[in-house]
């Protein structure tokens, strides 16, 4: 998880390597590092919190005369963050930055430990490390060979080695490039990261080594592998704020853009879409976010079709039992296409030979590779940590997809479909409303706990409202089914305690009213978001009224809005929150 990058060329690689992890920083991270090398020399560099504190380290350095080096952003997994468990990693003849977890380190650990092995640090990379250079023989790629096939787990290495001028890189469940500039070879975890130098680059397969000298080589299992060199179509403004004071704004604020982008091959040709009704049975596969993109996508689903649809966190179903006894699809949510566990979700659905379908932003990643079938959203480079652009299109997705199992089970008609067309245009409208929000915010901002309530479509909705602020204003905040709250959680509601209703579904409105009727008569203020006007309470935003299919659309934003809001209210670090990383590659 997190980042690596890696330089070898004519220049001296520090700028690039710096650039780099913080074109990087998005994903998240506690600790970086760099490591330079020329004939005589290795300098570790490395420093806990922001790459600006590495980058006053470096640039207070001496710095070796070099054209080589490689660079960390690490989100620690084994061992605290600080400086020792920091990357880069030496052991013996080998330096390494590592991405991802090494399953089995404490075993290899003890043998290690008993042929005499000194360790520095807590972390399963430096055991990695160990075990490189215990196979070194003066061959690099026999060396790591020999060590992929012992290590267990995830990982992307970038590796150089004391008596050689060559560069390495290696990867297996965490993703991993390399871009092709004037003279200069570039690794790194993501397009992202090099796009301002180049925007050619390759793909690396899993086991594939690569060995940067003067020329590029890349060998599987010691035969040669000839690279496919492809052109990236993310600018390098992608990565600009636009003059937003926050990446999670702009995203958001791009929403309509998206929206138009990703909606448009589909209007009017429904056809390119899967029809869900050939299967028995769904299962949506996803975690975080992307799996409360999956709730709205059930409810939908199975509103108006009579398919049956579960929706699973990845995690649990890649161990659990799943029973397939019906025409399955299997259908993964992930904007990366990297989540660890919806990779391994989506292996174990075609292991047994179950039809998978994916949902994903980044053309190229693992799931967009490996799955049977792709619906590609247009989000476009998303750097805050916490999706906002992404979700919204999972959803939007997600509602084309019922809509058209609905219009083949015959249970609608198409007139919905013109107003898919109106969808961009609406949720502009809603996102002009950004006083509402910040009114909102400044009424909860200072609470401890929140609770979002809704039923049915409203109660999908609401979890990622929810999630939402959590993410990004550290307020602890629950959603809860509306009905479902009196049966124990109601006893945290009182004076004063933020209670956000959704109320859309017009068939359970009156009910939902009730239990804002409830938490209001212990004090709640309650906030309502609903299509009506509905009046008596502490604040409405009234949003448009849609069709059931895109009525989530207009909902998303108030919710992403007020999170944002009550984050900067209370000084938070919204782009990069605390503990968390963009894309989970590991488990
Ligand atoms: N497992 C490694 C560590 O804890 C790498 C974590 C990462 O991917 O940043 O150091």
């Amino acid at each position: 998880m997190c980042g690596i990058v890696g330089y070898k060329g004519k220049q001296q690689p520090k700028d690039f390597l710096l650039e780099g992890l913080k074109n990087l920083e998005y994903r998240g991270y506690d600790s970086s590092g760099i490591a330079l090398k020329n004939d005589d020399e290795i300098q570790i560099i490395r420093s806990v919190g922001k790459i600006s504190s590495l980058e006053e380290k470096v640039n207070n350095e001496n710095l070796i005369n070099c054209s080589m080096g490689i660079a960390h952003t690490r989100w620690a997994t084994h061992g605290i963050p600080s400086e020792e468990n920091a990357h880069p990693h030496r052991v013996g003849n080998v330096t390494l930055v590592h991405n991802g977890i090494i399953e089995n380190a404490s075993e290899l650990k003890e043998e290690l430990l008993k042929e005499n092995v000194v360790f520095n640090s807590e972390t399963d990379t430096e055991v990695a490390c160990a075990i490189i250079n215990k196979y070194y023989e003066g061959n690099a790629v026999e060396a790591i060979n020999r060590a992929i096939k012992v290590l267990k787990g995830s990982y992307a290495f970038c590796i150089f080695f004391e008596d050689s001028d060559k560069l390495y890189a290696v990867r297996k469940d965490s993703p991993l490039i390399i871009g092709y500039g004037e003279e200069e070879v570039y690794v790194a975890s993501d397009i992202a990261a090099i796009i301002s130098y180049t925007n050619k680059y390759s793909l690396i397969e899993e086991n594939e080594i690569v060995e940067i000298g003067d020329r590029v080589t890349v060998t599987l299992d010691g035969n040669v592998v000839n690279k496919e060199v492809l052109t990236a179509t993310i600018s390098a403004d992608s990565k600009d704020k636009c003059g937003y004071e926050h990446y999670m704004l702009k995203e958001i604020m791009e929403e309509p853009l998206v929206l138009e982008k990703t909606l448009k091959p589909y209007i009017d040709n429904l056809d390119k879409l899967p029809d869900l009704t050939e299967y028995e049975e769904i299962h949506i596969v996803a975690c975080g976010s992307a799996m409360y993109a999956g709730m709205i996508g059930k409810t939908l689903i199975e509103e108006n079709t009579n398919l049956r649809v579960t929706v699973e966190v990845a995690s649990e179903y890649r161990y659990k039992k799943v029973i397939y006894d019906r025409k399955t699809l299997v259908i993964l949510i992930s904007q990366s296409g990297e989540t660890a566990d919806t990779i391994a979700a989506m292996r174990k659905a075609k292991m047994a030979g179950i039809e998978t379908l994916a949902i994903v932003n980044v053309v190229g990643s693992t799931i967009a590779r490996e799955s049977g079938n792709q619906l590609f959203i247009e989000a476009g480079p998303e750097i805050a940590v916490a999706t906002t652009k992404a979700y919204m299109l999972q959803v939007a997705m997600l509602s084309l997809l019922a809509y058209k199992a609905a219009l083949s089970s015959g249970l609608v008609n198409d007139s919905v479909m013109n107003e898919i067309k109106i969808v961009p245009r609406m949720v502009r409208e809603i996102l002009d409303r950004r006083d509402d929000y910040l009114e909102i915010a400044k009424s909860i901002y200072e609470r401890d706990d929140i609770f979002f309530i809704g039923r049915k479509i409203d109660y999908a909705v609401s979890m990622e409202g929810s999630l939402k602020l959590k993410e990004v204003s550290y307020i602890h905040s629950e959603a809860y089914q509306a009905g479902e709250l009196k049966h124990g959680t109601i006893s945290l509601v009182d004076d004063g305690t933020p209670v956000i209703s959704i109320i859309t579904d017009k068939d359970i409105k009156e009910k939902t009213i009730s239990n804002v009727q409830e938490v209001k008569a212990r004090g709640a203020k309650c906030i309502i978001i609903s299509n009506e006007e509905i009046t008596g309470y502490d604040h409405l935003i009234q949003v448009p009224k849609m069709s059931d299919f895109f009525q989530p659309l207009v909902v998303v934003p108030c919710l992403q809005l007020i999170a944002y809001e009550v984050a900067k209210l209370r000084g938070c670090d919204i782009d990069k929150p605390k503990n968390l990383a963009k894309s989970v590659t590991v488990e």
